[in-house]
């Protein structure tokens, strides 16, 4: 069983950047993603796209957002605990129990939910034996393009992945884009590329296919792929990319006798509690009236919530606000080396 002050579910934007505000208050907190990965959507979903709108930063990629809120908390050496979904919250005395789908066990006065828009999930092939090659010759993300150098890929979808990842893979591996329609939904120019470089033969094009069966045993040998009037086609292949879309879930955080309206979680916006002393949900998961779904917002609920885990966590101990510029104390606690 880990104790701590605060367990954090969420390891989005919002979620790291409550550890911040948790540490520089001097509270412990253990925080939890059941993704393989720290930064929620921006990593998820727009790792390279630019962000125009953090304060004080006049761009930034979700990738490089997530890594500068990595190394603002790194001297609080959070544990992060991932690839765990907390399945179940239960009330322990004083405490939240809270336990995750792999029985990892947390004992916490303060819970601060953080996640967003519940755990995503891709839409996947739907044939029979899909998920036996699944992340072996199947895949719903690129981690590394590098691992598809050289080898027959097969692309399906419609929309801005599949087309970036076919323009992108093409250049180092044989790309195939099926898609079940003749139109594409992603950008224009992009899929106007992938015309292009069909007609260099750097890409094949299939439309409108569907995926019908996939043979191999260990590994894939091929794909069949069916049109609208039945007719097949047979493609050789070692990888098959989906890009369907995620599926958004709130999942088991709609099981925790927590209000919940429209997949959100309604907030008092003093403190960011819920309907629950001590779970507080912040970021887009959250709800109030004027609520906007963006970083900055999540922001400053994190640290509102923060401060309020603060009476729970140190019930004998009185709450000083402080500045970061001026405070000793917080400065220990970031580890900055010189005291002014
Ligand atoms: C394409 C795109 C572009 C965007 N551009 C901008 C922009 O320019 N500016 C801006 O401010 N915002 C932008 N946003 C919105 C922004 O990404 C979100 O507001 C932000 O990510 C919300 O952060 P969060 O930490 O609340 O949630 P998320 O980033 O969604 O992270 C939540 C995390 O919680 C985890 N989780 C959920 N349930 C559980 C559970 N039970 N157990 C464990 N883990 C769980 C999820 O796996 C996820 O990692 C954009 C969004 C998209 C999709």
């Amino acid at each position: 069983m880990i104790k701590t002050d605060v367990l954090v579910i969420g390891a989005g934007p919002t979620g790291i950047f409550a550890v911040h505000q948790l540490g520089i208050i001097g509270l412990k907190a253990e925080i939890v993603d059941n993704l393989d990965k720290i930064g929620g959507q921006c990593i998820e979903l727009y790792p390279d796209k630019p962000i125009y709108d953090i304060p004080g930063l006049p761009s930034c990629t979700g990738e490089s957002l997530t890594k500068n809120l990595l190394e603002q908390i790194k001297n609080f050496k959070t544990n992060f605990h991932l690839n765990e979904r907390v399945e179940e919250v239960i009330k322990e005395k004083n405490n939240w129990k809270i336990t995750t789908n792999k029985k990892k066990v947390f004992l916490a006065p303060n819970i601060i939910i953080a996640g967003g828009v519940g755990s995503f999930e891709p839409r996947k092939f739907s044939v029979d034996n899909a998920e036996k090659f699944e992340n072996k010759g199947i895949f719903y993300s690129v981690r590394d393009k590098n691992y598809f150098k050289d080898k027959k890929l097969c692309i399906f979808g419609g929309g801005d992945s599949a087309l970036d990842w076919a323009i992108e893979l093409s250049k180092i591996a044989e790309v195939t884009l099926i898609h079940r329609r003749n139109e594409f939904r992603g950008a224009e120019h992009s899929a106007e590329m992938a015309k292009q470089l069909e007609k260099k033969n750097k890409i094949k094009i299939k439309t409108p296919f569907q995926l019908k069966s996939i043979e191999g045993k260990d590994n894939i040998k091929s794909i069949t792929i069916q049109n609208e009037n039945g007719n097949t086609e047979i493609v050789e292949t070692d990888f098959l990319l989906g890009f369907f879309g995620l599926i958004m879930k709130l999942g088991p955080i709609a099981e925790w006798g927590l209000n919940i309206d429209k997949k959100t979680i309604p907030v008092n916006t003093e403190n960011f509690q819920t309907n629950k002393e001590g779970i507080f949900a912040i970021g887009d998961i959250c709800s109030y009236p004027g609520k906007l779904k963006l970083i900055l917002s999540g922001f400053h609920e994190g640290a509102l919530a923060a401060r309020a885990c603060f009476k729970l966590a140190r019930p004998n101990e009185k709450y000083r606000f402080e500045f970061t510029t001026t405070s000793k104390n917080i400065k220990e606690r970031l580890g900055v080396k010189k005291i002014d």
